[in-house]
């Protein structure tokens, strides 16, 4: 075995590349199974109602994708040529491949998201549309918990209760793209269901934070979800056996959430030693969950390059802009992942101010 194959891939680039627990493993194996298209898969059954109580709805749909859950999602509440009021950095936005217009004929109007991952309401309701022939007719606002592109930033259920005020009093449904709520929850210390209260519908995954192989979840009223059901049967989302992958969904609500505090003391402490490198630059008060946004001030050094060098020592992280570099913490990273990836760190930018030619 070389020394290459002996040395540890820290993998900091997402909290999904999470592999299943061993108890994850085990669930799948032992899962009672039938057609979930039937309605007919005990354990995706028992899955649902779980995590439906678990946010405080009255019912919830198993999904492949986060892309998936947001996609049926705003499909459900939107018809073609209906339009969505959406944060400028939001997921949906950016990295859902344009879904939501493609498939669904739907207008997306973005306002921008502040720093902390709101929407100021000023801008939301300067947004609605008036009724007048000229105009697409606003039907949604969406927000998202925690803001992935704004530092992982916890949204609070005091904002969120407003954003449903607004929205409620001009006729329009809220939708959560919740991917990493119980980081939220855990970050701001209250209960999910202060953070869901009053959304008309939410997404959450089972594959990042919450270390699942495969999945997220939409829930809402019973009425919503049985339109969301059709809707996601349209877009070729009607699984089968599904409870292999909802079995190893009720172990992550009940073994994952309660061990989130240690990605954020993770990327707390990864935070507080790249704040220590010269060379490097972060904002420490922006860290408040499992994500970890800083820049690279180097001369001569972008973050494509630092990338490179972190990963020929076993230190994958993802380059997000020409200086800006994202490392996330999950399940699968310790407190020694984190001081040896720091160490990492200063290595590369202690010895190595030239850049470095591409890997062959
Ligand atoms: C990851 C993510 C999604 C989409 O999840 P996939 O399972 O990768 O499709 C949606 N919203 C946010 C905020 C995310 O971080």
């Amino acid at each position: 075995m070389g020394l290459k194959d002996a040395m540890k891939t820290i993998d900091l680039r997402s909290d999904t590349v999470t592999l299943p627990s061993q108890e994850m493993r085990e669930a799948i194996y032992h899962a009672e199974l039938g057609d979930d298209v039937f309605c007919d898969d005990p354990t995706v059954n028992r899955f649902e109602r779980i995590a439906a109580e678990r946010v405080g709805k009255e019912a919830a749909l198993l999904v492949v994708s986060g892309t998936m859950g947001n996609l049926a999602s705003i499909l459900t509440h939107c018809g073609r040529g209906a339009e969505v009021i959406l944060g400028d950095r939001c997921h949906t936005f950016i990295y859902e491949a344009g879904g939501i217009s493609a498939l669904g004929g739907i207008h997306p109007r973005t306002v921008p998201n502040q720093p902390d991952g709101t929407l100021r309401l000023e801008d939301i309701e300067a947004a609605i549309r008036p009724d007048n022939v000229h105009f697409p007719r606003t039907r949604l606002v969406c927000l998202e918990n925690t803001h992935n592109r704004c530092d992982g930033a916890p949204l609070t259920a005091e904002y969120t209760a407003q954003v449903v005020d607004l929205a409620h009093r001009r006729n329009l449904a809220v939708h959560l793209d919740g991917a990493r709520i119980f980081n939220a929850a855990v970050a701001l210390g209250v209960d999910v269901k202060e953070l869901t209260r009053g959304v008309d519908s939410l997404s959450f995954c089972l594959s990042k934070g919450l270390a699942a192989p495969v999945g997220s979840v939409i829930c809402g009223s019973q009425s919503f979800i049985a339109e969301a059901r059709r809707t996601r049967k349209m877009l070729g989302g009607g699984m089968r056996q599904a409870g292999i992958i909802a079995a190893a969904g009720i172990v992550a609500l009940d073994q994952m959430v309660g061990r989130i505090r240690d990605d954020h003391d993770n990327a707390a402490r990864l935070a507080t030693g790249i704040a220590r490198i010269d060379g490097l630059s972060i904002d420490l008060a922006r860290v408040q969950t499992n994500i970890v946004y800083f820049d690279v001030m180097t001369k001569g050094l972008d973050a494509e390059n630092l990338v490179r060098q972190l990963g020929a020592r076993g230190v994958k992280v993802l380059s997000t802009g020409p200086a800006r570099l994202r490392a996330v913490t999950h399940y699968g990273i310790s407190a020694d992942d984190i001081d040896q990836t720091l160490s990492t760190l200063a290595d590369v930018m202690r010895s190595d101010r030239q850049p470095v030619p591409p890997q062959s």
